[in-house]
Parts: C-alpha cells; sequence; structure tokens
C-alpha cells in the first residue's frame, strides 16, 4: 500500500512551481505533517497538505520520489493554520509554500527528527521546572488593579462580542489594562487556551513585555509567555515557535509576523495600535497582520462551532487604538466591527492643549520657535520632562558645497546622503553606502562645505545649547538625550535610555517617531512636533491620516500620570510646528476629535473613491533601467485585456517611485483599481501567469522582479 502525499515546499514565488508537489509514502501521513522530502539536488523541508491513497490521474510510481522524513514527535498543523496561510498566499498573490514555509522557524528546515527530538524535551523539562504550584482552569483570581468603569464596561462587551473588536481609548485610557484581563479571563476559563498579543514593535516597548510577564508568570508559569519577533535569534524564535506549536506556551507577544505562528488553542487576538504601517509587511508576501488577525479569528471560530461543544466558545480578536486606521473606523461605521470608546484617561488626566506655532512668523532660520524654547525651560525648571519630535535622523539631510552646487548625493540611489556628525558620515538611508564626510568640496575643493536641513542630531545639540542656563529643581544643568534609529543600534541602548528617561535623568528627550509610541513616560508633560507636517506635503493621500496619528500619539506621551500633573499645579501641552496652521487636521487635533477628523478624511475619500471605499494594488517592478521597469509594467498592463473582470478594473500608467533609484535598481509601479475587492482578487489572480510570460518580452529586458502589493499602504 502506498499513499500520495502532496507537499508544499519554499518554491520562489514566481518559480513556476506549482501549489505542491506530489511525493510516495509507505505511511499515510496526516495533513500539516511536516516532513523532509528531496528536491532537485537536495532536501528541504515541507507540509503535507494532503494525503491521498490514490496518485493523481497521470502520475506513475517512477515519476515520484519516495518521502525522505518525517519530523517526528511534532504534532500536524492543524486545518485552521492551513486555511490561514492559503487565505494569506490567494489574498497576496504569493505562492503557498512560499507563505507557508516562510511562516515556519528557519531552523526547522535544517532539522531532522533525532534533533528535533531532543529540542522538544529539552522544552518539557524548563517547562515542568518553571511550572507554579496548582492553578487549576477554572480558578479566578483577578490580580490586577480594579477597572474603571469603562474599561469595565469595554471588557465585557469585548468578552461577548460577535464580531472583531474595535477598542478606540484615549492615550492612557487603559486599553492594556482591558487587554491583560481579557487575556487572563481567556487562560483561566481553559487549560489550553491560548492568547496571541500584537504590538507593532516590540524592542521599542520592553515596558509591555514586562507588564505582561509580571501579571501571567506567577499564575502560569515562567514558560508561559514566549515572545517572537525578527529582532530574535533563529534558536529563540525555533524555541517560542514550538512552545506556540505545542500548547506549553499560553500567550505569544509579537510583532506581524505573530500572526502566522500556529497556535492551536488559540482564543483572542490583540491587535494593539492597529493603524500602525508596521502590520504591513513590506518584502515577501505583502500581507497586513492585522487583516489576517480578523481573517484567523473568524476562521477558529468557524472551526469551535462547527465542533460543537459549548456554542459560546469563540476566538475573539481586539484591535485596539486612539486613532483608529480609517478601514477600521469605517468597518466599525458600517456594524462589521463593535466599536467600544474609551475616551477617559485614567486618573481623570486631560489630553494635551494644542499648541499651534506658525512658522511663517517666526524668526527666520530659527528650529525652534523661541516660545516654544521658552515654556521647555518653565518645565524643566519645575521638574517636568519634555519630548521633541523630529522625523529625520542624522544631523542634516544634505551636505552641500555653495561655491559649486556640489550636495552629497549617493551614487548608488536618487537621494541625498544624510551628514552624521557623530562619527562623520555621509550614509544613504535607503541603501546604506557610507563615506567619511570629505575635508573639502569633492568637485571644486571648497574647504566651506555645509549642512542643510536638520535632523535629530542637531537638534540634540542645539537644544543643549539653548537650555545650557536652564537649571532643574536639584541645581543640575538641564540634560538633553537622543532616542532614534542611530542611537539604539546597540543591544541593550534602547532599555538604557528609556530608563534614564522613567528615572528623571534626562529632562528632554529628542527623537524620531520611535520615541511617540506607547511608552508610558510619568513625568512628561510637553510634547513638540517640529517639522511635522513636511509630510502633508507628499502627494500621499494617507499622509494627513498619519500625521494626525503621529501627533495625538506623541501628544499620549505627555500628562499621562494626571496626579503629578496636578500637583505641579501644570497643564500638559502637545506644541506643533507648522507652516499650514490653517490646514483641517489641526482644528480636529485640537479638541482631540479624532471621530471628526475621521468623518472628514473618509468624507474625501468617499467622493475620491479611495480606500476603504475603493481597492487598490499596486504592481511594482524593479529593472537596471527605469525604461525596462515602466516597459514591463505597461506591457502587462496591456496583456490584461481580455482578463475576467478586466471592465471592472482601471490600470494607471506606469510611474516611477518618488526614490526611483536605490542600490542601482530602477523602481516603477502600476496602480491598480477596483470598486469591489472580489472583482480586483479574481482579476489579480487571472493577471498571474500573464506577469509572469511578459518578463520575457523584450522591452523588458533587464528587468530585474516584480511584486504585487494588496492593499499598498502608500502609492
Ligand atoms: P493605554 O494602553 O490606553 O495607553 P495603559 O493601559 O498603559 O493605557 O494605562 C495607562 C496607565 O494607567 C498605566 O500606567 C496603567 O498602569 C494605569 N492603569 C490602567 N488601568 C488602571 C486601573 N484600572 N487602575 C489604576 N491604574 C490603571
Ligand atoms: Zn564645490
Ligand atoms: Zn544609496
Amino acid at each position: 500500500m502506498a499513499f500520495w502525499p502532496s507537499v508544499v515546499v519554499a518554491t520562489p514565488a514566481h518559480s513556476g512551481v506549482g501549489a505542491s508537489l506530489t511525493y510516495r509514502s509507505e505511511l499515510s501521513l496526516a495533513p500539516g505533517s511536516l516532513v523532509r522530502v528531496p528536491l532537485g539536488a537536495r532536501e528541504v523541508l515541507g507540509v503535507v497538505w494532503e494525503c491521498p491513497a490514490e496518485p493523481p490521474e497521470g502520475l506513475t510510481e517512477a515519476q515520484t520520489k519516495a518521502v525522505a522524513g518525517v519530523l517526528e514527535g511534532l504534532p500536524p498543523l492543524n486545518a485552521r493554520w492551513r486555511q490561514l496561510v492559503r487565505f494569506a498566499a490567494q489574498y497576496y498573490q504569493r505562492s503557498l509554500g512560499e507563505v507557508s514555509l516562510a511562516a515556519l522557524p528557519p531552523p526547522l528546515r535544517d532539522l531532522n527528527s533525532v534533533q528535533l527530538a531532543r529540542r522538544l524535551k529539552k522544552r518539557e523539562k524548563q517547562q515542568a521546572a518553571g511550572a507554579p504550584q496548582a492553578l487549576a482552569a477554572g480558578t479566578s483570581t483577578d490580580i490586577g488593579p480594579d477597572l474603571s468603569d469603562e474599561q469595565r464596561e469595554a471588557l465585557q462587551a469585548l468578552e461577548a462580542a460577535q464580531a472583531p473588536v474595535l477598542l478606540y481609548g484615549a492615550t492612557g485610557s487603559g486599553k492594556t489594562e482591558v487587554y491583560l484581563q481579557a487575556t487572563q479571563h481567556v487562560l483561566q476559563a481553559q487549560a489550553d487556551a491560548q492568547v496571541l498579543v500584537m504590538v507593532p514593535e516590540i524592542n521599542l516597548t520592553p515596558q509591555l513585555e514586562a507588564r505582561f510577564r509580571e501579571r501571567f508568570e506567577p499564575l502560569f508559569g515562567a514558560g508561559a509567555l514566549v515572545c517572537l519577533h525578527s529582532g530574535m535569534t533563529p534558536a529563540q524564535r525555533l524555541a517560542s515557535w514550538l512552545a506556540a506549536h505545542t500548547g506549553q506556551a499560553r500567550i505569544v507577544l509579537g510583532t506581524r509576523m505573530a500572526v502566522l505562528a500556529s497556535l492551536p488553542g488559540l482564543r483572542l487576538i490583540v491587535v494593539d495600535e492597529e493603524h500602525d504601517p508596521s502590520y504591513k509587511s513590506q518584502e515577501g508576501a505583502r500581507y497586513s497582520a492585522r487583516d489576517l488577525a480578523v481573517y484567523r479569528a473568524k476562521v477558529e471560530t468557524e472551526a469551535l462551532l462547527a465542533e460543537g461543544g459549548d456554542p459560546a466558545a469563540r476566538c475573539r480578536v481586539v484591535l485596539g487604538s486612539a486613532t483608529p486606521s480609517l478601514e477600521s473606523w469605517h468597518a466599525a461605521d458600517q456594524g462589521r466591527y463593535l466599536r467600544l470608546s474609551m475616551p477617559a484617561r485614567i486618573g481623570g488626566g486631560a489630553l494635551p492643549r494644542l499648541r499651534l506655532v506658525d512658522m511663517n512668523h517666526q524668526p527666520k532660520g530659527a528650529v525652534l520657535a523661541p516660545p516654544l524654547v521658552a515654556a521647555m525651560a518653565e518645565r524643566i525648571a519645575r521638574g517636568e520632562q519634555c519630548m521633541v519630535l523630529l522625523n529625520r535622523r542624522g544631523y542634516a539631510p544634505v551636505l552641500a558645497c555653495h561655491d559649486c552646487g556640489w550636495k552629497s548625493a549617493c551614487p548608488h540611489c536618487s537621494a541625498f546622503r544624510v551628514f552624521h556628525k557623530l562619527d562623520r558620515t555621509l550614509r544613504c538611508h535607503h541603501c546604506g553606502f557610507t563615506e567619511r564626510v570629505p575635508r573639502a568640496c569633492p568637485e571644486c575643493g571648497n574647504l566651506d562645505i555645509a549642512p542643510i536641513g536638520k535632523g535629530t542630531e542637531q537638534l540634540e545639540e542645539q537644544l543643549a545649547s539653548l537650555l545650557a542656563d536652564v537649571k532643574r529643581p536639584d541645581g543640575g544643568p538641564a540634560r538633553v538625550a537622543r532616542m532614534d534609529a542611530d542611537s539604539t543600534r546597540l543591544k541593550g541602548s534602547l532599555e538604557q535610555q528609556l530608563a534614564t528617561m522613567h528615572s528623571g535623568e534626562v529632562d528632554v528627550l529628542v527623537g524620531t517617531q520611535m520615541i511617540a509610541k506607547g511608552h508610558d513616560f510619568r513625568r512628561i508633560t510637553l510634547v513638540a512636533g517640529i517639522n511635522a507636517d513636511s509630510g502633508l506635503f507628499a502627494s500621499d493621500y494617507r499622509a494627513p491620516e498619519r500625521l494626525f496619528a503621529l501627533l495625538m500619539q506623541a501628544g499620549g506621551r505627555a500628562g499621562r500620570d494626571a496626579a503629578f500633573v496636578s500637583s505641579q499645579g501644570s497643564e500638559s501641552e502637545l506644541w506643533v510646528q507648522t507652516w499650514t496652521p490653517q490646514h483641517p487636521l489641526f482644528a480636529a487635533l485640537r479638541r482631540h476629535d479624532f471621530p471628526a477628523f475621521a468623518a472628514q478624511q473618509l468624507g474625501e475619500r468617499e467622493s475620491a473613491g479611495m480606500p476603504p471605499f475603493g481597492h487598490q494594488a499596486l504592481l511594482r517592478a524593479d529593472a537596471r533601467t527605469q525604461q525596462a521597469a515602466q516597459a514591463y509594467l505597461n506591457a502587462a498592463a496591456q496583456a490584461a485585456e481580455g482578463l475576467p473582470h478586466r471592465d471592472e478594473i482601471t490600470l494607471y500608467p506606469a510611474v516611477p517611485l518618488t526614490i526611483q533609484r536605490v542600490a542601482n535598481v530602477e523602481r516603477a509601479q502600476l496602480l491598480v483599481e477596483a470598486v469591489s475587492r472580489a472583482a480586483l482578487q479574481r482579476f489579480l489572480s487571472a493577471w498571474q501567469p500573464v506577469l509572469l510570460e511578459c518578463r520575457s518580452l523584450p522591452q523588458a529586458r533587464g528587468l530585474v522582479r516584480f511584486a504585487v502589493d494588496v492593499d499598498p499602504l502608500a502609492i
């Protein structure tokens, strides 16, 4: 007796290899089993998709190879997981093999059964050692703080919800506490339940991980919570993945990649800061982890209901934010999501008052308006902290020669290299190309080359000098620190910088958007956004949405401790320096009125047929010449004539990307628009083989790669 398992292996997206390959096996293999199979000259990891006892028609024994081995000791990946990855592959137009295998931790590809058994044993031992004394399922010990009325109502509504929940809560309204208690209830109700908590960037918010560990390790043991994100070593990722897959881990705290982890007991998914663009992958399958989370909860719930058992059993999903994405907000408007609001801050603190500074009326060349500097000085003298946001790292975005007009262009990209003063380098933020700053102009030899524009390094330097005479209450000098991708590159440096902020050692924190995210600093009473509106001049229709979210989130770092603010006799403020103070966004921001802002933006989007009212995809092409990239795209558009649903689709002409050349590759894209999601999906599927064929057209010579981005975030 032989079986003919169809096995999914890691195939490049456009290799032309079908969805799965057929092998032979003496044993019947459960779907979802992990196997090692020969592929060409190699042996690779694969996932069994089906295992029929009959060979597919036309296939003989001689044409198939035998499965080389099964990873024993590992339960198969369940049907819900397989449905999730199949959906992700289809929806985002990638191969099933690519998506399935990319969802598995890399080292799994190299382990044989013996090595795997060893890992599993080691985990079990650790688990046994870390398990707390008795805590049977069903016991309930509420260990968090007493919830506010708003929190309690939100929690109850969430726990009864039949639809995805949009938890719309002001910054500091206690959303995290709601996640914690919802998690606790789910885990205590059922011994094998699991919870997935997703955050945009774990590394930025070590505080959140600490809060979850502190809460749940005493209840469920040291191995109950694992993390899953790209900053971990492959071995760590494997360990976390195994713990999740075998059910030993009850909570997985991770970034977008965690949405594809195997979690057989999944009952709750939390997507914190659901508006954050980092939930959308920008490579490979360009999936939205937020959208997949919603789909995943639906699949899990359907399976639970189909199993019979408890009719109330569900896998719930909560999307939380103070500034939800307009997609989620619209879904709640339509009743597809359940909106729960928590407008008040814990402790009754007020949201910061907006102070708009019209830069048209400030002294020429001032980076910081004098009234802002004065306000900061006052606060520092009172022992309060300030935060200054500038979304541009380095010292200056360009270095230039005023004699001959030379600028620090990157030789490999259509962009300028940024001047970093600390290590005296010119660095390209797109391709990484770095050189020492030349002593003289490379073109004309002029010694007087000067920076143009400001970055965080320079802002830090200027603030330190502007505040040089300001004294803290303890008599010490004001201290300014900077936090951005440069200052946090070394391991542990971010934690250390956050610690100096929490301890009050630092008075002013300067940084890029990473300082705006999620931190619970207790003594900040003033937040300032410098040059924040530069994004508004970009052509991206999402720019106002992003800016509003950024400023609300940044402002949300101010005045989080109501008791502190009032004991100071102070009031928290959000200062925004802008060249366009009349923009309607600021009126809504002044009132902290996200609903009004969202309604206005959604109105504009609706009349323009933009998402979420229309649906988009991008076809991107990278090539050795811009001409080839665009020719490929335009040829693909022409070849789309006659495809199913073509008449419901608008294909725009190919255009270069804003930064059209990166690392010597020319980039172009073509926008695909449709009124209905279904039509877009069917069209894209039909287009896929055409896209492959068009690669070999003569005008596409020099094409390096193409990719489809469904529901792109930036166009
Ligand atoms: P958010 O996630 O909405 O920004 P958090 O959950 O971080 O808000 O809560 C803000 C602060 O209030 C945190 O310091 C948190 O510990 C505290 N907090 C939250 N809920 C409560 C509560 N019910 N009682 C007391 N303190 C709370
Ligand atoms: Zn010169
Ligand atoms: Zn470059």
